[in-house]
């Protein structure tokens, strides 16, 4: 059997206060038409990075509302992740080739995970391309299998795509986070367009006390009175820590006394990480006014929450980027943002709701000067950012755009 992440159930009772009535009643009706039916997520890693962060919070209020859901994870030996990787970097535009061997590990921890899953689900949503072929490896069960692509796929390289390609259309229903994520080449009968969301309810985007925040930046070296920009990403060349190293450097010329934070995660399957983390704190060793902070599972979600909610300015430097969980728990602390016009994020600050979208490191030095020296600026765009998530991205509707499908799916 697959390992299985276990989250428990959550009362969607806790989520009413942030959910329109029409909407809380659309999610309550979903559910009884869907109650008692066996519905499996599976992905790679049970920590690090937004599809975690989505399942965690998606899984419990599945059992709060009647529905059997479970969390699974693949395993694999380190080569399948490194594979995996590629894959990932290549779907979102890198140049790597994409070997034999390559294919056969990657199918055959396919196979050898897809062995291990039970008969009896319902549906099967396969989150990413880490363990998308196992649906080939289970062709005679009676579950529809939903593949949920998180990343930008908008510019692929196109050997990867064109090898994944016949196990996308095996699939009963394929979901992309925007339109102009799915590559032309990708045709289906059944294509669904759900952007994620965040969990008003979690301790990383629970309102926190100003003063617990304040010691918690504190604990973690950082002086909670100075002006603070940070980043929280995984260590991702997608991401660039680097550049908002480059950036903050910029920035700190015209605003001395200015800190950086970097709070980062590992993933188990982002073998690519470590390194990149070696590169980070070896650029800014000595610095007192840089704080790159990490652990094996990342910076705690409370320690997080603390950082968005107190931090002056928070930077997204992505180059690429799926979504950008990241940017609408910023929004939703009331904190403006200044990131990269990049994959997801422009979504979540349309109209220019929450803070500016940048195209240059230059461009990004100059609006972060100017909102340093702007608070009545930055109090008006945390209010406009705030109100935008608020209405398009809490979990209660990516709970309800989700049913939708797996009740359409399942004809009930
Ligand atoms: N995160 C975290 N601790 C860290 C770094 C990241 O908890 O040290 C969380 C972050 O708050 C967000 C998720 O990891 O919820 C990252 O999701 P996002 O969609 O921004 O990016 P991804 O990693 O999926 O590319």
């Amino acid at each position: 059997m697959l390992e299985q992440v276990d989250v428990g159930a959550v009362d969607f009772g806790a989520y009413e206060p942030y959910t329109d009535r029409e909407l809380a009643q659309e999610v309550r009706s979903l559910a009884n038409r869907l109650k008692g039916r066996r519905i499996a997520h599976i992905n790679a890693t049970p920590f690090g990075g937004g599809v975690s962060e989505l399942l965690r919070s998606i899984v419990p209020i599945y059992c709060g509302l009647g529905i059997d859901a479970e969390w699974l994870l693949i395993s694999g030996a380190p080569e399948f992740f490194t594979i995996t990787k590629s894959f990932h970097n290549a779907l979102q535009g890198a140049r790597i080739d994409l070997t034999s061997s390559a294919r056969e590990t990657y199918l055959n921890y396919n196979r050898l995970n897809a062995q291990q899953i039970e008969d009896d689900y319902d549906v099967i949503v396969v989150h990413d391309p880490q363990p998308l072929a196992m649906r080939r490896f289970r062709e005679n069960g009676r579950a529809k299998w939903v593949w949920r692509c998180h990343i930008d796929t908008s510019s692929p390289h196109e050997e990867h795509l064109l090898f994944l390609l016949e196990y996308i259309s095996e699939y009963d229903a394929i979901v992309f986070t925007m339109r102009e994520f799915v590559p032309p080449i990708v045709e289906h009968p059944r294509l669904e367009i759900i952007t994620p969301a965040i969990d008003p309810v979690s301790p990383k985007n629970m309102t926190l006390p100003e003063d617990m925040s304040q010691t918690i930046l504190l604990w973690l070296g950082v002086n909670p009175r100075r002006p603070l920009l940070t980043q929280v990403s995984r260590f991702d060349p997608w991401k660039d820590p680097m550049g908002v190293v480059e950036a903050f450097n910029l920035i700190r010329k015209e605003m001395p006394g200015l800190q950086l934070a970097l709070l980062g995660s590992m993933a188990l399957d982002d073998p690519q990480g470590w390194d990149l983390h070696k590169q980070v704190t070896e650029a800014t060793k000595g610095d007192p006014d840089i704080h790159v902070r990490t652990n094996l599972v990342g910076v705690g979600d409370v320690e997080v929450n603390a950082f968005q909610r107190l931090s002056t300015v928070i930077l997204q430097k992505s180059i690429r980027e799926g979504f950008g969980l990241v940017i609408s728990e910023s929004l939703w602390k009331g904190t403006p943002v200044v990131a990269n016009r990049a994959g997801g994020i422009p979504l979540q600050m349309e109209g220019g709701a929450g803070g500016y979208l940048v195209d240059s490191t230059d461009e990004m030095v100059e609006r972060v000067l100017h909102l340093l020296s702007a608070p009545e600026e930055r109090k008006t765009l945390g209010r406009s950012g705030q109100e935008h998530v608020r209405k398009h991205f809490l979990t209660p509707r990516l709970i309800r755009d989700e049913m939708r499908l797996l009740a359409s799916l399942l004809d009930v």
